[in-house]
């Protein structure tokens, strides 16, 4: 039994069915699932099935195995993490590039992905205020762009010879600084260049969470003092925990005087500078080598899609580009083979779920979304500084929140982090919220970020009030 093209149409349609009730009632599902680790592996066969089976009957399974153990990032209680949020015309997209199926290593693979994605990388530039000399590419993540941007920093300081030659004993190490509060994603991507952890410094941070630039002036002499060669710092805008913004004037000008590469890692804050009023975090860029950030985060754009932009191609090109003869293609050169601007040979066609996107809210739209955003949780951070027994961690950063519950009585650290730590699980637990944390200096800290399609003024204030009232219920009562 195959799918036939006329049995494809039939449950496409009623898929697409599906999929709109599912955005219209997402709202009455549990946010996050009661499922225990194992109850899907235990509902799922251990073998592949030997002959065909109905589509009715795959479906049927969706629903019962698999949907009652999603957490549904599109609900308009989800203030977990940071977004992702996605939207009708990105999924539309999606279902396109899927239908087309076509790879976007090279211009000759794909000429339409090719020119629109260049063309989209303008549009970004321009939308975010990116000062001109950045070309832009798309990366499937955050993490991928950090990576190259850390690879090419290691071949210019090492003049290309890093790929040639490798990480030879002898040479000197090369070190790397992001601040303490730096993603993940950085210290990683200084394992896979081959670098070391040993050789990566986390610099102190400021009240904020922001990198103090003292501490990294001389974090790099000091390396330098001892022989390694510092290649590249790498400055957050908006951190993985409490949205600090590290001060881009003071990181470059210390870069530009060492000869060090400075990527900037807007991963979800540079969505926010579509905004003009947002712009001055980004103050500095300029002088960046590179710079990236995920519209699939805070731009209604499905993951993946994560804008890297470069201020030399070809310094990225001469880092990952290849040529085996099986890919060399007639008049090569005149159009980019984006094979060559990342690690993976293969590409989907990202470009279109943004063309959607930006076409259908327009510039304006998407600055409605994102200032919606950031006045709830400004008036969020407001409600939480003037209820006793809350108190904010830091100022709210652009559309999140950090907050910490402080129970009547409990003084020791430890104690007020247990209390925030059961908080955190009663939100969750009742479903009709999920809120994430981090521990910010020491402590642990509830993190409430604002930015799904569909969310409301009323679903932050709900959320807020159900914070409270499992607060009040974990206090000690008379009686
Ligand atoms: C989310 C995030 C990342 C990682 O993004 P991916 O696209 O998932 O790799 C990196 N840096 C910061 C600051 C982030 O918020």
């Amino acid at each position: 039994m195959t799918m036939t093209l006329n049995r494809f149409r039939a449950e496409a349609h009623a898929l697409v069915d599906w999929m709109a009730d599912y955005l219209e009632g997402v709202r009455d599902r549990p946010v996050s699932p009661g499922a225990a680790p194992g109850d899907v592996v235990a509902a799922l066969p251990e073998s592949p099935p030997e002959d065909a089976e109905p589509f009715d009957r795959q479906f049927a399974d969706f629903e019962r195995i698999i949907m009652p153990a999603m957490t549904h990032w599109q609900h308009p209680g989800f203030f977990g993490y940071f977004p992702a949020n996605s939207s009708p015309p990105s999924v539309l997209a999606e279902m396109l590039t899927a239908t087309l199926g076509a790879q976007c290593m090279s211009w000759q693979t794909a000429p339409a992905a090719t020119e629109l994605e260049q063309r989209m990388m303008v549009w970004l530039a321009k939308m975010i205020g990116l000062p001109s000399g950045f070309t832009g590419v798309i990366q499937d993540s955050a993490s991928s762009a950090t990576l190259c941007a850390i690879l090419t920093a290691r071949e210019r300081a090492s003049d290309g010879w890093t790929n040639q030659a490798g990480l030879t004993a002898g040479t000197r190490h090369m070190t790397v600084y992001g601040s303490s509060e730096c993603h993940s994603s950085i210290e990683k991507a200084v394992r896979i260049a081959g670098l070391g952890a040993g050789n990566f410094r986390k610099v102190a941070v400021d009240d904020t969470g922001a990198m103090d630039p003292d501490a990294l002036e001389r974090a790099i002499s000091d390396d330098r003092a001892e022989g390694r060669l510092p290649i590249c710092v790498v400055a957050a805008l908006g951190s993985t925990g409490t949205g600090a913004v590290d001060p881009l004037p003071a990181i470059a000008e210390i870069c530009a005087r060492h000869g060090v590469w400075l990527h900037v890692d807007a991963a979800w804050a540079g969505s926010a500078l579509i905004l003009p009023e947002c712009r001055w975090i980004a103050d500095g860029v300029a002088a960046a080598d590179s710079f990236v950030f995920n519209p699939h985060k805070w731009l209604f754009t499905n993951f993946d899609c994560s804008a890297y932009f470069v201020k030399d191609p070809a310094a990225l090109v001469n880092t990952l580009g290849i040529q085996p003869e099986y890919l060399k293609t007639p008049g090569a050169g005149a159009m980019p083979d984006y094979r060559d601007w990342g690690v993976p040979l293969g590409r989907r066609f990202r470009a279109l779920k943004l063309w959607f996107v930006i076409r259908t809210y327009g510039v304006s739209g998407l600055q409605a979304k994102l200032r919606d955003h950031i006045a709830w949780a400004g008036r969020l951070g407001e409600a939480i500084a003037a209820t006793p027994g809350f108190e904010l961690v830091t100022a709210p950063s652009l559309a999140l929140v950090t907050f910490r519950f402080r129970p009547a009585g409990a003084t020791a650290p430890a104690a007020v982090d247990r209390a925030n730590q059961d908080l955190l699980a009663a939100i969750n637990g009742t479903g009709r919220a999920f809120l994430s944390h981090t521990r910010f200096r020491g402590a642990y800290v509830i993190r409430f970020a604002i930015g799904q399609t569909a969310t409301r003024w009323e679903d932050v204030a709900r959320a807020w009030h159900l914070i409270r009232s499992s607060a009040h219920a974990m206090e000690p009562h008379d009686g």
